[in-house]
């Protein structure tokens, strides 16, 4: 059965189509510019990547698109074929804590939550719409980042500010990347042969977070109310004095939505080394003696190594280390700096199995207290697996009801 999963953007739309439950990938793609001009699209089938310039008016011509291309390629040959479709949705709030339907309802409390997620819940809604009107039979799905978080206590997500901003205005620890936690959390497990485990997960890419995991439920997690808190990101700063804030909105005599740019876009490795946000020109400098690249190198990786501290002793131990997503799985010195960061915990580096980039591996000694890896993440999977599950649920219960027996 054919499962697609689908990440909308406010002017793209990524894809992958799967069929499942083999979990191959059948073709995969992105959306570019929609809305815009000069837009276009590029697919990749059978390990042949094409790109078509056309004009993409709104999301929904994006999926007409779509479904000529899977019925050209002989992938379905009828839309009927597509049973699910899972949409990545950024913030569920405290209303989602798994994959859920996209009932008129649910789309009615994604909407809602607009405000917690200007950029993001308003383009998904766009992804949900567009594939209702273009595959209507098929099960429309939403996948939340931050519901594996929903299982965090409320003294770990909430933050000491007067109680009626949760109450009043859902102003509490939310987390995110949650569905990539969750697979390389599972995939950990499996490696490791139990699921009796305490894991520490550091998603590091240009977003990056880490969470601490007990027997898979999620305990903590270093995102907040938005993914711009806890570690130091590409051009995040993640967690600092919150007064900050409001002395340089007064300095700088700039309003609440100019300042909130400059801490997500302008802070971080960008506004530390003043090059770049990304963590390849910052070892470039490094290796040319920058010291501002120096400086926000160590600040990243500093502030690394102080949540997996603190999750290590939240959690009472640690059985396994991962490290995923753009920098956790290619950045060899990243990986070298936070190991070497951990030597009071008694981990050590394998030099030679960290000299590898975007593999599983294991890169710490047999003698190392703590046994670190490299999982590759796989968030469209993990959609496209939670949405398969969902649509066997409902498929059951329709059985169930037309048996009588609910
Ligand atoms: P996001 O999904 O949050 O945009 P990614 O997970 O794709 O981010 O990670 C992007 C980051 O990965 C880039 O900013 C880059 O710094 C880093 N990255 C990718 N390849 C390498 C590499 N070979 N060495 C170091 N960093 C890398």
């Amino acid at each position: 059965m054919i499962v697609l999963s689908v990440n909308a953007g406010s002017s793209s739309l990524k894809f992958q189509a799967y069929d499942m439950p083999e979990e191959n990938v059948l073709i995969s793609g992105v959306f570019e510019r929609i809305g815009m001009k000069e837009s276009f699209y590029t697919i990749k089938i059978n390990g042949e990547k094409i790109k078509k310039e056309v004009e993409l008016k709104n999301h929904e011509s994006a999926l007409e698109i779509l479904m000529e291309e899977l019925i050209d390629n002989q992938i379905v040959e009828s839309l009927d074929e597509i049973k699910a479709i899972g949409h990545r949705i950024a913030q569920g709030g405290p209303y989602f804590d798994k994959t859920e339907e996209m009932t008129e309802e649910n789309i009615k409390k994604v909407r809602e939550l607009s405000a917690l997620a200007p950029l993001h819940n308003p383009a998904a809604i766009k992804g949900i719409k567009a594939a209702k009107a273009v595959v209507p039979n098929a099960l429309q799905a939403g996948a939340f980042d931050t519901a594996f978080h929903q299982t965090i206590e409320e003294e770990n997500y909430l933050y000491p500010v007067p109680y009626e901003w949760c109450e009043k205005y859902n102003v509490r620890k939310y987390g995110f990347h949650g569905t990539s936690h969750k697979y390389v959390a599972y995939r950990m497990n499996e490696i490791l042969g139990r699921y009796n485990t305490k894991l520490i997960t550091c998603h590091i890419g240009n977003g990056a977070s880490i969470s601490a995991i007990k027997e898979g439920i999620c305990i903590n997690t270093s995102m907040g109310l938005t993914p711009n808190s806890g570690l130091m990101m590409g051009s995040r700063c993640g967690d600092m004095d919150p007064t900050v804030v409001t002395y340089m909105t007064k300095q700088l005599e700039c309003t609440a939505e100019e300042m909130d740019e400059i801490l997500n876009k302008q802070s971080g490795l960008l506004g530390i080394s003043g090059i770049s946000s990304d963590s390849r020109d910052i070892e470039d400098g490094m290796k040319i003696g920058n010291p501002r690249c120096n400086l926000a190198q160590k600040m990243f990786t500093n502030r690394i190594i102080d949540y997996i501290a603190k999750y290590y002793v939240e959690l009472g131990g640690c059985d396994a280390i991962v490290f995923t997503a753009g920098i956790g799985e290619n950045s060899i010195h990243t990986r070298r700096e936070v190991i070497d960061g951990l030597a009071a915990l008694g981990v050590k580096i394998d030099e030679e199995a960290n000299e590898c980039r975007g593999v599983e591996r294991l890169i710490t000694t047999e003698d190392s207290a703590i046994p670190c890896y490299i999982i590759p993440t796989n968030e469209e999977l993990m959609i496209a697996r939670d949405t398969y599950m969902l649509y066997q649920e409902k498929e059951k219960e329709k059985e169930l009801i037309e048996n009588e027996i609910i």
